[in-house]
């Protein structure tokens, strides 16, 4: 695939749903990978499965900034270079406000938001070193509205928007490509994190008649990334054919 083969992709949240069907979809088209989360058996299983070096997956957690720039290391270490970051771990453990599961709050920022904050940080010296580049940060629908239960999930999908405009406008110099991609109902892991009964109840049940498969996340990606050079896709916003909201 054009613009594809041989690039250094670092993703986070590798481990499942969005993030192993693109590190799969990537690896059919020559993509050389880099893979971080923190469920490192399933990386090993994922890469010994794609054929990939067992040095390429890294035990990650995205809400550390040190853990995040040795996932990018890594990728310098072995092919020194990154041409791609893909920030999509994340987590949507969902309730109403009322019920204060504060410390939920605080895990979707830190993941949701900072660990988009440190991939930045992690690909911006190489990235700007190397003039050239592509951040692919994963947002949402829920990056465009909200819902009740959806506050600090939307807040954090909004905030992932905004970082990924700001840091665009900013790396116009870098011939840094930027690109969010938001989807909607996707079939992964995602509902499990919703930890509050009567929330996860009815997410499960959205998810069940409306999903779609993740190859549509991955196809996604490889559109943004194949654009010529001077190709800046700066947001791709899907939802299954069914879904109304
Ligand atoms: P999954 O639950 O299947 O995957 C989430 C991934 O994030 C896992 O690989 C998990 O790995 C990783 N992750 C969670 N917390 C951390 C952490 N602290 N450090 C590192 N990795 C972490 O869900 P999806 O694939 O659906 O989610 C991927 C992204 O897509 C998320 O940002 C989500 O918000 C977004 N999204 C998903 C939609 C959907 O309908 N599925 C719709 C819109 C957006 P591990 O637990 O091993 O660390």
């Amino acid at each position: 695939m054009q613009n594809i083969e041989n690039k250094v992709v670092v993703i986070t949240g590798a481990s499942s749903g969005l993030g192993e069907a693109t590190a799969r979809e990537l690896s059919r088209n020559g993509a050389k990978l880099v893979l971080g989360a923190r469920r490192l058996d399933r990386l090993e299983a994922l890469a010994k499965d794609i054929g990939l070096d067992a040095r390429a997956v890294v035990k990650t957690d995205v809400t550390r900034a040190d853990d995040v720039k040795a996932l990018v290391d890594r990728a310098i270490e072995l092919h020194g270079r990154v041409d791609v970051i893909i920030n999509n771990a994340g987590v949507m453990p969902q309730s109403t406000l009322e019920r204060l599961r504060i410390d939920e709050w605080d895990q979707m920022i830190d993941v949701n938001i900072k660990g988009v904050l440190y991939g930045i940080a992690a690909v911006l010296p190489h990235m700007t070193r190397q003039k050239s580049g592509q951040v692919i940060n994963v947002s949402s629908v829920a990056g465009h509205k909200v819902g009740t239960g959806g506050a600090v999930y939307s807040a954090t999908k909004h905030a992932v928007r905004v970082i990924s405009e700001g840091l665009r406008q900013e790396v116009k110099p870098y011939n840094i490509r930027t690109t969010i991609i938001s989807p909607g109902a996707v079939d992964t892991e995602l509902p499990n994190s919703v930890g509050e009964a009567a929330t996860a109840a009815g997410i499960k049940q959205f998810y069940a008649d409306m999903a779609i498969p993740a190859d549509s996340f991955a196809r996604c990606v490889v559109f943004a990334m194949s654009q010529p050079d001077n190709v800046d896709i700066n947001e791709i916003l899907y939802r299954p054919t069914a879904q109304a909201y």
